[in-house]
């Protein structure tokens, strides 16, 4: 049987991630001070599930309609990875099924480090399946990125916009995507929290794992952390 040249020459499509925002899940309700008690950062027709962790967390759509936006993290499924541990582009888990180790591609963008086996990162894991197209992929990845395994990744804090009070009580934007620590409540009240972000523990280098199939599409390297060129990924951890 002759092969189906059509089908062997057409470029092969590529996935969005999992963690990507998609335009028909923006929302743009308005913010504003509340008084009450305290002062804190509020959307004007609060709801319980609004807080998480004490921080006020912005809204967000997950049914993935409309186009990928590409510059964009999708607010719940950037959370649900980090706390459930799933592969930011298949969305299945990030642990090794063997070890229970963690796999982690980390860059200079999205990572900054504490020692030579910490660090902290707001970008979630990717299983060993996706990590080979990950890094073929992305030309960030493949000019500043190490794979790793972690032992333990621990939320400690959130990327957030930073609000004051404006006039007549609406919020006014003094801040962007900064770092604001779990343990800084005093900031807490005047934030919206956009991404999560963990300590990565006891970080091991990692082979990388041979490619799978389908490629992904270069958004998934559009992660970055806003003091990352200040605490670039550990010296001689770079990937050869
Ligand atoms: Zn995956």
């Amino acid at each position: 049987m002759r092969p189906d040249v059509r089908r062997l020459d057409a470029p092969r499509p590529l996935r969005v991630p999992y963690v990507i925002a998609w335009s028909g899940e923006a929302v743009t309700h308005p913010l504003m001070f509340t008084e009450h008690g305290v002062r804190r950062l509020t959307y004007i027709d609060a709801r319980p599930s609004d807080w998480v962790d004490g921080m006020l967390r912005a809204r967000t759509g997950v049914d993935r309609g409309g186009e990928p936006v590409w510059r964009a993290l999708n607010v719940h499924r950037q959370w649900l990875c980090m706390e459930a541990l799933l592969c930011q582009v298949c969305g299945a888990s990030g642990r090794h099924l063997d070890t229970g180790r963690i796999w982690w591609v980390v860059t200079e963008t999205a990572f900054r480090a504490i020692d030579v086996a910490s660090g902290l990162t707001n970008a979630p894991p990717t299983c060993p399946a996706c990590v080979p197209d990950s890094l073929a992929s992305c030309p960030q990845l493949r000019k500043s990125s190490a794979v790793y395994t972690v032992a333990v990744a621990e939320p400690v804090g959130v990327l957030a916009e930073v609000f004051e009070p404006g006039p007549d009580g609406m919020a006014r934007r003094t801040g962007h995507n900064e770092f604001v620590r779990f343990d800084e409540p005093g900031r807490h009240p005047y934030i919206l929290a956009t991404q999560l972000v963990v300590r990565l523990e006891d970080m091991r280098p990692a082979g990388t794992p041979e490619p799978r199939a389908e490629p992904v599409s270069p958004s998934s390297c559009n992660l970055s952390w806003p003091m990352g060129s200040q605490h670039p990924v550990p010296r001689g951890k770079e990937r050869r």
